[in-house]
């Protein structure tokens, strides 16, 4: 009985503490959706919240595009709208999204600009009965369940626009967001030199991969494992710039781009991401590194014997040429690959090297190797 009532007593201790691992367990099952929206040239950023708020960052050029997406995505209202900066191809659709939704409240960096898409923009937002925030680091967003702040812009940049793009960092569980609207080199260094945890797995990366943001520096500081670039198709500005997409490589960052494969939705749990789609083939760590490697299992056969050759580093089933160089003659062969290939040498010389050169072309790209044999 006295076991009975210990047994007891601890489980009733223990209930409380069981109810918190359970509670928590539940809000991480919840997801949050962050839509990199395809707006071709330009950006547009819609996040499902876990609980479940609606937050836009930028509406692209047209505001048609984001409407009907966020439409199809059954949003009925917005919490919060970020305006990262005044471009047209950032700011140009909030007006129609204000328009079209209700809107809690938006953000903007202190900085204005003299365009008619600008003063719609005011106009829009006052129709709405708000007034802007201001998005500046240290800003914090009321987000459940999540921490959202601004870790940009650090300081004012005069008429720069993309520097002052107003920069978000969302942490959801073990898993961050940073998106850098268009900040440049100059707004990086400074956000790094205000000591802003940068570290985020996934980078909206700035200015839609221009040469002149996500310098070095930056990737060291953001250490991100995904990117997306966020660009149109055949873009006059040749963006997203090589120089970009080498970095990128460099810091083995896998890449998402929407001018490449459209929408691009990554899912998280607060533990791990999914995206929709696969890497884009630029990033490394996408493809496998290949390696063409050829092998003889006999590298002084006798004169008119068989040797096999065995070629590894391609995909099994590959077709690879051999081409042969005697003394006298060169014979070509063709094999598969992880299949080794019985060749009867014939007379060949002796003592003569015979060079083997082998190539196999695997999507498109073509990979060689080279073996020799010596016949005795
Ligand atoms: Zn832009």
């Amino acid at each position: 009985m006295e076991k009975f009532l210990k047994l007891l007593l601890s489980l009733c201790l223990f209930l409380p503490a069981l109810t918190v691992p359970s509670a928590a367990g539940a809000a991480s099952a919840k997801e949050m959706s962050v839509h990199f929206i395809n707006v071709g040239q330009g950006d547009a950023i819609y996040i499902k919240a876990p609980y479940g708020e609606d937050i836009l960052i930028d509406g692209g050029r047209d505001g048609d595009q984001v409407v009907s997406y966020l439409k199809k995505q059954k949003v009925k209202d917005i919490e919060i709208m970020i305006s990262t900066h005044p471009d047209a191809d950032h700011m140009g659709g909030l007006d129609e999204v204000l328009k079209a939704y209700r809107v809690k409240s938006v953000y903007a960096p202190k900085v204005s600009h003299t365009t008619k898409v600008y003063r719609d923009f005011l106009y829009a937002v006052k129709k709405e009965g708000l007034k802007i925030k201001t998005a500046s680091k240290g800003v914090k967003l009321a987000v459940k369940g999540t921490t959202a702040a601004f870790v940009g812009p650090v300081k004012s940049y005069k008429t720069d626009l993309n520097n002052w793009s107003a920069v978000l960092k969302l942490t959801y569980g073990k898993k961050s967001f940073l998106f850098a609207g268009d900040a440049e080199t100059k707004a990086e260094s400074d956000m790094i030199r205000a000591k802003e945890n940068l570290k985020a797995d996934v980078l909206k990366v700035g200015h839609h991969g221009a040469k002149t943001s996500t310098s070095e520096a930056f990737l060291k500081a953001v250490k991100p494992a995904y990117a997306v670039i966020s660009a149109g198709k055949g873009n006059q500005y040749g963006h997203p710039s090589a120089e970009v997409l080498n970095r990128l490589k460099k810091f083995k960052v896998s890449l998402f781009r929407t001018d490449q494969q459209g929408t691009i939705v990554a899912k998280t749990d607060g533990k791990n991401i999914r995206f929709n789609v696969k890497p884009a083939g630029t990033a490394s760590g996408s493809n496998p590194a290949y390696k063409l490697t050829a092998s003889l299992d006999n590298t002084q056969p006798k004169q008119n014997s068989t040797i096999r050759l065995t070629v590894k580093g391609l995909p099994n089933g590959t077709d690879f040429r051999a081409v042969f160089h005697y003394k006298t003659t060169t014979t070509a062969y063709s094999g598969k690959i992880g299949t080794p290939l019985a060749v009867k040498i014939g007379p060949a010389k002796k003592g003569y090297k015979v060079i083997v050169d082998v190539s196999a072309v695997y999507k498109g790209k073509t990979y060689k190797t080279q073996t020799f044999f010596t016949p005795r």
